[in-house]
């Protein structure tokens, strides 16, 4: 089992707080959802993880397995088996989608242990195919013209192949429309399982109608504030944040 420990972090974006002590403990086996209304700092707390050089922690810390995340560069994170998709994937010219996929699981693999090209195209096949997704698009630029829903079943396809200990995935639901919601949402349930644990960040419920969380927390103005089970997003999703402000006594 490995765990990715979150301990009162505090993030700052250009000197303004955004995260105001943030705790978060995610197991493998565990899928977490984490929900609540726009600009209360849950892609800061994806990015703050991948270590985006623009947020800068100025206490708390991150642990994966007890090795000191904070100390890591990016792509040691990755390494060390962390994977975010984010909310707004970056186009890169140059380097094809299959090309980026390959290295990325070859940097997580020993020296010598390469995975060999069929085996690789084999695997690529049948994720793809599980995705709903042309085969033409392992051949394309990262992203480079990529619709918002193919950024987002891109971004699921390169987390299974890529095979993450603890992913972050930040709205990956939004702009999808509801077969391309089903599609991204089997790809997340195949991935379940003991070697694989998940935080899922979505601004809406509907995501969770085809994934059900073990975990579902609120955040709001950089804190984690409330935390349950599934019942709590579908308590969310009729009734809104306004009861969970009115308990916390939270002005807007
Ligand atoms: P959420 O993902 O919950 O909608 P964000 O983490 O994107 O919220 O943003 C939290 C706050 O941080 C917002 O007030 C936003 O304006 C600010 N913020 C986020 N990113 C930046 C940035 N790159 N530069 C300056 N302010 C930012
Ligand atoms: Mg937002
Ligand atoms: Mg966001």
């Amino acid at each position: 089992m490995s765990t990715l420990v979150i301990k009162d972090l505090h993030v700052e974006i250009e000197g303004k707080e955004i995260l105001k002590g943030v705790n978060l403990t995610i197991n493998t086996s565990e899928i977490h959802a984490i929900m609540g209304p726009n600009g209360t700092g849950k892609s800061t707390l994806a990015s703050a993880i991948m270590g985006h050089p623009k947020y800068e922690v100025t206490s708390g810390s991150i642990t994966l397995d007890g090795e000191d995340v904070l100390d890591m560069e990016v792509d040691e994170r990755a390494r060390a088996g962390l994977f975010l998709a984010m909310q707004y994937p970056s186009e890169i010219s140059g380097v094809t989608n299959a090309d980026f996929m390959r290295s990325a699981m070859n940097a997580r693999r020993e020296e010598g242990d390469e995975i060999s090209l069929m085996k690789f195209i084999r695997e690529l096949d049948s994720k793809m195919e599980v995705l709903d997704m042309d085969q033409d698009m392992a051949q394309r630029y990262l992203n480079e013209g990529f619709s918002g829903g193919e950024k987002k079943r891109n971004e699921i396809l390169q987390m299974m192949m890529i095979k993450p200990t603890i992913a972050v995935l930040d709205e990956i639901d939004s702009g999808l429309d509801i077969d391309a919601l089903k599609v991204v949402s089997d790809g997340i349930n195949q991935m379940k399982g003991e070697d694989f644990g998940c935080l899922i960040i979505t601004h809406y419920q509907r995501l969770l109608n085809y994934i059900t969380p073990d975990h579902v927390h609120v955040m709001m103005q950089g804190r984690v504030v409330k935390s349950g089970g599934a019942e709590l997003a579908h308590k969310l999703e009729a009734e809104g944040y306004d009861w969970i402000k009115q308990e916390l006594g939270i002005e807007d």
